[in-house]
């Protein structure tokens, strides 16, 4: 690796001068997405329509379960997936994750009850997760596939089945990802997808509720539609989260493309891992053995070792055009969403959401692109005690 490259933030010239994006969609050609609306279109079938019903047997077949239901976003799927579990009061959940997991509960009324995420994985702490979930008397759980690498789903299903409690999985990195072989999307009481541009499988927005509950199932569908069973007189306060045909139509066009892209997001994880392997201070979540990512984000912890924080890396990347996000921070208990819930003690998150970052991670990233990236973070590590003293 050369350490040859002078860093911007000591007045190299930048690596990316136009810019390197942190996340693009891998969007299907336009006119494959218009040939598949058309005839939906033609018909003035413009939401809820064939195209959603051809979108939810698709990924039922694909992903392996009995039922999909197609909505707006993964957020309000999330609502209603939660809603369908019957009131439970209080949910347990990882603080490190991303904000609409809580709001979620939030939105139903339930209370989230955050619990810690293992430092090794940043998954959900399952040990931390059940005696939250004791002492708090919750009635589920909801879990984070974080990054695209499956929660631990066994571990997971093993403690809601010992203390009788319903579970949602976050979905919304989830697919392309698989656990023991097997797409995600039959575990758990439910999982939630979501097909908004910065995920693997593009919609625009939208979502997808993957379950083998029928009653659950059946839930979502009136949920989605106002809470109308079809005679208007609704049995609860739903939503309007129904998926239009021009959503279904983009997202049936982006399956096509899935496949090859998660090959090529893991093809471009390997480059990143064997480029910066010999970089102290740098460590990449550990993804469960038998399981497998989709890469929905290339993430890293930056410890003392590098040399320098995750917030002087992240600004000096920055300074060299390269863009990246600090997912999840802060974390969610530490929103102000969430400020007025009694104060709650999770030090493996704090440190955790304090030193991860994101590198730059999408389907058409180049290979040297990667490399130019690699080299500069290296150069960085190279000149970290210079970066401190200097600035
Ligand atoms: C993107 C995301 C969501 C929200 O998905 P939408 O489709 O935008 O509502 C929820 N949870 C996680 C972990 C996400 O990354």
């Amino acid at each position: 690796m050369t350490t040859a490259r002078r860093p911007a933030v000591l007045g190299g010239t930048p690596a990316f001068p136009g810019e390197l994006p942190f996340a693009r969609p891998l969007v299907p050609p336009l006119d494959e997405v218009m040939t598949r609306l058309k005839a939906s279109y033609d018909r003035g079938t413009l939401t809820n329509g064939p195209l959603t019903r051809e979108l939810e047997a698709h990924a039922a077949e694909r992903l392996g379960v009995a039922h999909v239901v197609a909505v707006a976003n993964c957020t309000a799927g999330l609502m209603l997936a939660l809603r369908a579990l019957g009131p439970v009061e209080k949910v347990v959940l990882p603080s490190f994750t991303f904000s609409a997991s809580a709001h979620a509960i939030a939105w139903n009324g339930y209370k989230p009850v955050f619990a810690e995420c293992d430092p090794r994985t940043l998954q959900l702490d399952v040990g931390d997760a059940g005696a939250r979930l004791v002492a708090a008397g919750a009635g589920a759980l909801l879990a984070t596939h974080v990054y695209g690498a499956p929660a631990p789903i066994d571990a997971v299903t093993e403690l809601c089945a010992r203390r009788g409690v319903p579970c949602v999985f976050d979905a919304a990195h989830g697919l392309g990802a698989e656990h023991d072989g097997q797409p995600l999307g039959r575990y758990g009481t439910a999982e939630v997808f979501s097909m908004s541009p910065t995920k693997l499988v593009v919609a625009g927005e939208g979502g997808l509720v993957t379950t083998n509950d029928d009653d659950v199932a059946a839930s979502i569908r009136i949920g989605r539609d106002y809470g109308d069973p079809g005679d208007y007189d609704t049995l609860f306060p739903g939503l309007n989260a129904r998926m239009s045909e021009f959503h279904a139509a983009a997202a049936l066009a982006s399956f096509e493309l899935l496949d090859e892209h998660v090959d090529r997001r893991r093809a471009i994880a390997r480059r990143y891992r064997e480029g910066l392997q010999g970089v102290a201070g740098l460590r990449e979540p550990e993804v469960f053995i038998g399981d497998r990512s989709s890469y929905k984000d290339f993430s890293l912890i930056v410890e003392d070792a590098f040399g320098l924080d995750r917030d002087a890396l992240r600004h000096a990347l920055l300074l060299e055009g390269i863009n990246t996000r600090p997912y999840f921070s802060p974390p969610v208990h530490r929103q102000k969403a969430y400020a007025h819930l009694p104060a709650v003690d999770l030090p493996v998150t704090d440190a955790m959401s304090g030193s991860v970052l994101s590198l730059p991670m999408f389907g058409d990233l180049r290979d040297d692109d990667v490399d130019t990236v690699v080299e500069v973070i290296g150069a960085l590590h190279a000149h970290a005690a210079e970066i401190t003293h200097r600035t």
